[in-house]
């Protein structure tokens, strides 16, 4: 089952991970794998894993330079919020989704755009999906207010009057947008990121490849490692046990690279028979 995940050059490293997790799965097969699911058939999932050091930062930079970040963040958000470079959708976004978290997170995540919901909120990864992401977060061991959420593009790509849901960004938009992602990544430097679905990997990378070839691989934005997986929403439309699982073995090797621990139900979710 996770022969796939063995392949490639950049997961050589995590082997030794990966045979872990299958010898524990092999033993976890009489159980019901989906009896703990971090993520859920609908959006009620089951009770989060909250390790004891949930949250912390295991490295806190000195104060006066958690002084100076937290005003260069400021800055960055105040001009961020007042940002008119595309005028199409200054005209049509309820708020600017800056980002949500905190500014010092070893771990952050990356979307694409703010939805509808996102819009009115002025947060990312609300609704459906934001809860869905918000219990992986917590069954990783963090709290969601842990780790960094934000998107590539921060206002809602635009839409005809009248038209339900939502629509991709553009990667001509996300290009204008980048900067200021790139300038909230320099200023978080996080550990690790997590690239959630095949247009946040477009934005970041410009990469165009099939989500199913880049998911399950570490990638580079400058030094930092990224993770691609696949959006939340994507699991709420396939409940596959084998596409939850997929998603899950990618939040353990983040785990691991980041020296994290992780607990035998943690290793067992979404194992198959
Ligand atoms: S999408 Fe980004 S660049 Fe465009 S107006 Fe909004 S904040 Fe500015």
């Amino acid at each position: 089952m996770l022969r796939g995940l063995e392949e490639g050059p950049d997961l050589r490293a995590n082997r030794h991970v990966i045979q872990r997790i299958e010898q524990l799965g092999k033993s976890a097969r009489d159980s019901d794998p989906a009896e703990d699911s971090p993520i859920p058939e609908a959006p009620q999932i089951g009770k989060p894993v909250i390790p004891e050091a949930a949250g912390e930062i295991a490295d806190e930079p000195p104060k006066q330079e958690r002084r100076a970040q937290a005003e260069a963040f400021e800055e960055l958000r105040t001009q961020v919020l007042a940002c008119t470079k595309c005028p199409h959708l200054v005209a049509f976004r309820h708020s600017v989704v800056f980002g949500v978290g905190n500014p010092t997170a070893e771990l952050m995540f990356v979307g694409e755009a703010p939805g509808a919901d996102e819009d009115m909120q002025g947060e990312p990864f609300v609704g459906r999906a934001g809860e869905l992401l918000t219990r992986i977060i917590e069954t990783m061991g963090f709290q969601r207010s842990g780790v960094y959420i934000a998107n590539v593009l921060k206002c809602r790509p635009d839409i005809p009057p009248g038209t339900p849901g939502n629509r991709q960004p553009t990667p001509a938009e996300m290009q204008t947008c980048l900067p200021y992602l790139r300038q909230q990544i320099e200023l978080i430097q996080p550990k690790v990121m997590v690239a959630l679905g095949g247009t946040a990997m477009r934005g970041l990378f410009g990469k165009v490849e099939p989500m199913k070839d880049m998911r399950g691989r570490w990638h580079s934005f400058g030094s930092i490692p990224v993770m691609a997986t696949f959006h939340p929403s994507y699991l709420l439309r396939n409940q596959a046990l084998s596409e939850k699982r997929k998603v899950w073995e990618d939040m353990l090797q983040v785990l691991e690279r980041l020296g994290r621990p992780i607990n035998e139900r943690q290793k067992n979710y979404f194992l198959t028979r």
